[in-house]
């Protein structure tokens, strides 16, 4: 028989009432949130089997299809953040002994190294130094040398600010064989992207970015010809949980019950979904693109210059280089601590040489962009 002395007040503590500072979130990511989507957020939960979050997730398939303009069949919502997505990406598409080419320019293509290995693919990696891209000639040739079954990019690459060109990459992929993978976290919802017009195979993003939502679930889609290759597959996909195979049995029209879903983070991705349709992806875009060259130029009045090149630089995220005898840590802290305004630094290679800012969303406004300038330059003197 179990004794116990009991209860004990030692495991009790004191906490209030929940108060989080108005922060202005101008990093990679989260972004703010429109009230609208948090306001969905916080309608009561249903159950995930309810004829009406059924109804839901179809309508989360649909905007998701016109956000990422794509009549894929399995485009879906991930349960988790973009990084649940990306090992769903990497689990249902890469099979043991698979050539997986990865290029690498950022943060970003190294994780995808790491669980593409992870996953039995046999990794090789093509690299450019962090802020550049690679042209079509050069991955025209790392596939002629590789022969791989899968090419995986990072479209934005949120480490560095750089936009990859993805025109034509596909074409030569499918000359090769090979599927083409393409991290569009930074980019869905800010950034032009054509799923079906540029050829992609798998993608998947986050909510927390472009989108303007809170994270939680994530954006997934892939195409006719990657889920060929997964239902050939000898054995199972080795991750239960992000197993397509599984899980389009619960997004489909069997409506088996595979694990719960987070609904209100569905709820919130709807909404943030809906706003995107509502704005036309046309006019997101230009207002994401417009609001960009304004810091830009803010930027460079203040004597400080972007680390991408303009061809390639991203509207979603912009690396500035920190001045010489600057101490770049200090002042993104007085930005957060004396203006409530949070901004990244660099990560890998680029630690410590560039700030980070994100215009994501609904954050990417003229009175943000306004807002940050000004305390910047404060900080700066
Ligand atoms: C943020 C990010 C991820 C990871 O997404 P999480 O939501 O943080 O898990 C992956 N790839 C890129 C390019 C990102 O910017």
């Amino acid at each position: 028989m179990v004794t116990t002395t009991g209860i004990s007040d030692r495991y009790r503590i004191e906490t209030k009432q929940l108060d989080m500072p108005p922060r202005l979130l101008l990093g990679p990511g989260p972004a703010n949130v429109n009230p609208r989507v948090l306001s969905a957020m916080s309608i009561s939960p249903v159950g995930h089997l309810d004829p009406t979050y059924l109804a839901l997730m179809d309508e989360i398939r649909d905007l998701l299809r016109y956000a990422w303009q794509t009549e894929n069949e399995l485009t879906i919502s991930v349960s988790g953040t973009g990084t649940a997505a990306m090992e769903a990406t990497l689990a249902n598409a890469v099979e043991p002994g698979d050539v997986v080419l990865v290029g690498v320019k950022g943060y970003f293509g190294n994780r995808l190294v790491d669980m593409a290995g992870r996953y039995g693919g046999d990794v090789r990696t093509m690299t450019k130094p962090w802020g550049q891209v690679f042209s079509l000639e050069e991955i025209k040739t790392n596939l002629e040398n590789h022969k791989p079954a899968i090419l995986a990019l990072v479209h934005a690459e949120t480490s560095t600010g750089a936009c990859q060109p993805l025109e034509g990459v596909a074409d030569l992929c499918h000359q090769h064989g090979c599927l083409l993978i393409v991290d569009t976290v930074t980019s869905l919802g800010g950034v032009p992207l054509y799923i079906d017009e540029w050829g992609i195979d798998l993608a998947y993003s986050c909510s927390q970015k472009g989108l303007g939502c809170p994270p939680g679930a994530s954006p997934f889609t892939m195409s006719s010809r990657a889920v060929e290759k997964l239902n050939n597959r000898p054995k199972p996909v080795p991750n239960w949980y992000l197993d397509m195979t599984l899980l389009a049995k619960y997004w489909g029209e069997q409506r088996v019950y595979h694990h719960t879903a987070p609904i209100n983070s569905n709820y919130a991705l709807r909404e943030s979904l809906r706003i995107v349709a509502e704005e036309g992806l046309e006019q997101r875009w230009n207002r994401h693109q417009q609001n960009a060259e304004m810091l830009w130029s803010g930027l460079a009045e203040l004597g400080l210059s972007c680390h991408v090149d303009r061809e390639h630089r991203l509207p979603t995220l912009t690396t500035v280089r920190i001045p010489d005898g600057v101490d770049g840590k200090a002042i993104a802290r007085k930005l957060l601590t004396e203006y409530n305004i949070e901004i990244a630094g660099g990560l890998g290679e680029l630690g410590g040489k560039v700030w980070r800012i994100g215009l994501m969303g609904y954050n990417s406004r003229p009175e943000n962009v306004l807002l940050l300038l000004d305390a910047l330059e404060k900080v700066i003197k």
